[in-house]
């Protein structure tokens, strides 16, 4: 017998008009790629999401068509991830820090309709339209007096003029809640990018979980800042949960610098954020050299990379609670987020920290398992570790098959899919990744933790980064090197440095150098590129070798 409930369909248009009819004078602050800072309310963006929708009606772009978009957050973005989708178009966000040749690849592969950017990224455009034939509008988001000329692109326009002449008035479409969404195309550090074709169901049904307040803990009663790029991961779903729970919202735009996002924090009052750990470093060195304090944030999502544990030290000494969690592009993105339990709130600090420092628990609809390399599962002792799999309602069964990657077939194994990361779960429920699974180091049949050799080192005083990366060994196969810069003004040697790990790990786990650097290079997600630091580090001597 079927339940007798009424067959509603979880689709995105109904969050944007939900939040106009129920939170309409709650804001959306955006700073633009101008440098000024617009505002307006959920009532004001609702009706230019309709003109969006209404306007990619009028191109003649069909259901189910891309529309990509190269932008930075802000609320013209927000509202083609409306308008486009909304429509029962997919939005295909793109991130404007991969290599041209590459954005150009993923254009072609999603075979793109028309390409909406910030003017920021018009060198870009222009690197790459001429191998882009499928798109036929090329959208700036600006004004119409802003665009250039002289562009030599065919069918450019502005999306003020774009949008101006359509009604604020649209009916949204009912289709099947399975319907494609959204786009996001993995990082693809080897081989080419992968496409990962979100649903409407699984967006609206990710956007319930995240806002949990075991999760990321959005209401009414927020204001959010998400310094996490909407090209990334749909900026962690926070453009769908904000809505749905009436929080408000400021986006950053381009000013993702520490004073930036300091000022911008203070004066709209944020009460959470969320962004990958280089980001929350520049905030804090900045915060500590202005001698400043936070007024208002209370809590602030750090993932995407492990978040050192000195760095929720830091956080928590301003009064911040740090939401330690993890997840990907292929889970849209969150599986888990570390929050104490009832039963925790009673250990002492300390202990209660080490709970803090994991990569969290999971939420409902993330199922969690870790296996041997004979695929047996293993327990959740919170020591062994092994490969770690998921499955539920908002993670990948096939990556997209596009007009150049060709048809993949399933994603998973045995119904799981593979997350490609080492961790560990302890009885309670909270995991920990001890390891993306090719950055594990691997010495005489040990594995050493890169994460935990590197949480070591950027808790010294004079360590501003740190990566360890395996270097070729002739007797252990591989051993730890540790790649470090150094806090601007501090003097340490790499002796200081290996020094600091006596007592804190086994005598095999201590790295067996340092070596100094700038810099140390990072992806288009803002995490560190191991693989380039391997290479560059590949014919290391490693002393005694
Ligand atoms: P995202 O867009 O969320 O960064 P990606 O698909 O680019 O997702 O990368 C996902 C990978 O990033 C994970 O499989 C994991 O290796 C790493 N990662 C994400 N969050 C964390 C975390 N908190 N700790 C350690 N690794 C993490």
């Amino acid at each position: 017998m079927l339940g007798a409930m009424q067959d509603h369909p979880l689709l995105i248009w109904r969050l944007i008009e939900f939040a106009a009819r129920n939170h309409p004078t709650t804001e959306v602050v955006s700073r633009r790629v101008e440098g000024d800072l617009h505002r307006y309310d959920y009532q004001s963006a609702v009706l230019r999401c309709r003109k969006v929708a209404n306007a990619l009606d009028a191109l003649g772009i069909a259901r189910s068509e891309r529309v990509a978009t190269l932008a930075w957050n802000g609320y013209r973005h927000f509202e083609l991830y409306y308008g486009v989708s909304g429509s029962a178009r997919v939005l295909h966000t793109i991130n404007p820090r991969l290599p041209p040749e590459q954005i150009a690849w993923i254009v072609n592969d999603a075979e793109d309709r028309a390409v909406c950017f910030d003017l920021t990224f018009l060198p870009i455009i222009r690197a790459i339209a001429a191998q882009c034939p499928t798109v036929k509008h090329w959208i700036a988001l600006c004004d119409s007096d802003r665009l250039p000329a002289d562009t030599g692109l065919a069918g450019l326009i502005s999306y003020e003029a774009w949008i101006a002449p359509q009604a604020e008035e649209y009916t949204w479409p009912d289709f099947d809640e399975k319907t494609a969404a959204a786009l996001c195309y993995t990082s693809g550090t080897t081989g080419n990018p992968k496409g990962v074709l979100y649903s409407h169901r699984s967006t609206v049904l990710h956007a319930y979980g995240s806002a949990l307040p075991d999760m990321v803990n959005v209401s009414a009663r927020d204001c959010i800042l998400p310094v996490v790029p909407m090209f990334h991961v749909n900026a962690w779903g926070v453009p769908y949960v904000a809505p749905m729970v009436g929080a408000k919202l400021v986006f950053p735009g381009a000013a993702l610098d520490g004073k930036s996002i300091y000022e911008l924090l203070e004066s709209e009052k944020a009460t959470a954020a969320a962004g990958v750990p280089t980001v929350w470093l520049a905030l804090l060195n900045h915060v500590d050299s202005i001698g400043g304090r936070f007024s208002t944030l209370q809590r602030t999502l750090i993932g995407g990379s492990a978040c050192p544990p000195a760095m929720i030290g830091r956080f928590l000494a301003y009064g911040v609670t740090v939401q330690h969690g993890w997840g990907m592009t292929e889970m849209s993105p969150l599986g888990t987020i570390s929050n104490l339990k009832l039963a925790q709130l009673a250990l002492p600090a300390e202990q209660q920290r080490r709970f803090l420092e994991k990569q969290g628990r999971a939420v409902f609809g993330v199922d969690l398992k870790i296996v041997d390399d004979a695929g047996r599962e293993l327990p959740w002792d919170g020591k062994a570790t092994g490969d770690l799999l998921v499955r539920g309602p908002w993670i990948v069964s096939r990556y997209f098959e596009g007009a150049l990657g060709g048809a993949m077939g399933s994603a998973l194994v045995d119904g799981w899919f593979p997350t490609g990361d080492v961790a560990s779960i302890d009885p309670d429920g909270f995991m920990q990744i001890t390891d993306r699974s090719k950055d594990v180091i691997k010495s005489g049949g040990e594995w050493i933790s890169s994460i935990d050799v590197e949480n070591i080192a950027m808790a010294h005083p004079a360590v501003a980064m740190a990566a360890c990366i395996a270097v070729p060994h002739p007797k252990w196969d591989e051993r730890p090197l540790l790649v470090v810069v150094r806090k601007p003004g501090t003097e340490v040697t790499p002796r200081d440095i290996l020094d600091f790990f006596a007592g804190k790990v086994a005598k095999w786990q201590v790295p067996d150098d340092v070596v100094f650097v700038d810099s140390i290079p990072l992806g288009a997600t803002g995490k560190m590129l191991k693989t380039r630091l391997r290479e560059t580090f590949r014919n290391h001597r490693l002393p005694g070798a």
